[in-house]
């Protein structure tokens, strides 16, 4: 079992729609699929049809043994999540002194090829359990201006987890979303990005594509929602390179 973490301090980013949509195209290859969402807004637990959970992973951590107990189905076969709840959002406190609590819960997991952790937008404690956990991370960037903003900070604190409690990680990748081909904003950023940081680039790039957003207003993913859309296509292909890269940690 790998874990993968979707992180970027910034919000609005991708996080969430990645983690969403590659989660339903990597469990179309019938690996198992956990998603666990420790972002308190619970957006890839109700993107993945999992709204309003009354339990989810702020319960697992207080009660490891019950962890399955808190595990839903979702539409897709393979494909299961650990939700988010709004309680989640105190748990940052409680998490600062316990920065492997997730590690350890995850360690309970038998039946997955591989999980994919949604963090929130913050570099916090929740954040940092992300990190810990994870096997290696994928960091999306937006294809804007600021696109850059941010990532030394993130680059530090991965560096600061690899010095400390998890000297294995690394970054599986860096994917540029909601790419628009028409301005020459985002070919220059694509360009800049690719220079900066070389093959960690994946091929794939996402575009900005409509039905992507509106996905989660019907509570699935791409696959389901839009199959022929250009985001679908985006994520099945960037579906195929993570499992390529993942092979090789
Ligand atoms: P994060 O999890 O990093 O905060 P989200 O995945 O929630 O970011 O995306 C932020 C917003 O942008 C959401 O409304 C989402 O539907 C939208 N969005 C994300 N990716 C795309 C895309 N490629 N094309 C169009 N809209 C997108
Ligand atoms: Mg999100």
């Amino acid at each position: 079992m790998k874990v993968l973490a979707l992180v970027n301090q910034k919000g609005g980013v991708g996080k969430t729609t990645t983690a969403v949509n590659l989660a339903a195209y990597l469990a179309n290859t019938r690996r198992r699929i956990l998603v666990v969402d420790i972002d308190p807004q619970a957006n890839a637990s109700s993107g993945l049809g999992v709204r309003g959970a009354e339990a989810g992973v702020y319960d697992a951590l207080r009660e490891p043994a019950r962890l399955s107990d808190f595990i839903q189905q979702t539409e897709i076969k393979n494909l299961h999540v650990l939700p988010a709840t709004p309680d989640l959002a105190g748990a940052g406190v409680e998490l600062t002194d316990e920065p492997d609590a997730l590690k350890n819960l995850l360690a309970g997991l038998e039946k997955y090829d591989l999980v994919l952790i949604d963090a929130p937008p913050s570099l916090g404690p929740l954040t940092i359990n992300a990190l810990v956990a994870a096997d290696a991370l994928i960091v999306p960037l937006q294809a804007e201006y600021y696109a850059l903003e941010g990532i030394a900070g993130l680059m530090d604190t991965i560096e600061r987890v690899r010095d400390g409690l998890n000297p294995a990680l690394q970054v599986l990748g860096i994917v540029i979303t909601m790419f628009d081909g028409r301005t020459n904003l985002s070919v220059q950023i694509e360009e800049n990005v690719r220079n900066h940081f070389g093959d960690l680039v994946f091929w794939s790039v996402i575009p900005r594509n409509v039905r992507l957003s509106e996905a989660p207003s019907h509570a699935k993913p791409i696959n389901l929602y839009s199959p022929m859309s250009s985001g679908a296509g985006a994520y099945k292909r960037l579906s195929d390179e993570v499992m390529q890269r993942v092979k090789k940690i």
